[in-house]
């Protein structure tokens, strides 16, 4: 893996606004109390300030429903697009 994620969680916090996810999404179910409706009127993740509510601790970082992650999390692959800019929007590289 080219990054550790436990290092950063960019795409876990401040590098995206929301973490938008399908109304179908496992997740939804799973984890009701944990599913909001975005400002942008779509399904997404709780969040705690500017970072999902799941991320736990500040590295090392931890996603704390991770088994369970709705699948818009699943496909953010480390050292990919999505993940570089992520990296690039928190200040790493
Ligand atoms: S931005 Fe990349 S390295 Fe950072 S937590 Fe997400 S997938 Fe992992
Ligand atoms: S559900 Fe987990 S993997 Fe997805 S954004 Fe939140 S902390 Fe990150």
């Amino acid at each position: 893996m080219p990054f550790d994620c436990t290092r950063c969680g960019a795409c876990c916090r401040e590098a995206f606004d929301a973490v938008e996810i399908a109304p179908d999404d496992p997740f939804v179910s799973l984890h009701p109390d944990l599913v909001i409706t975005t400002p942008f009127g779509k399904t997404g993740v709780r969040r705690d300030g500017d970072r999902c509510a799941c991320l736990t601790g500040d590295d090392p970082y931890s996603c704390r429903v991770y088994a369970d992650r709705p699948q818009t999390c699943r496909d953010v692959e480390a050292g990919g697009e999505a993940c570089l800019w992520a990296r690039k929007r928190v200040g790493l590289e």
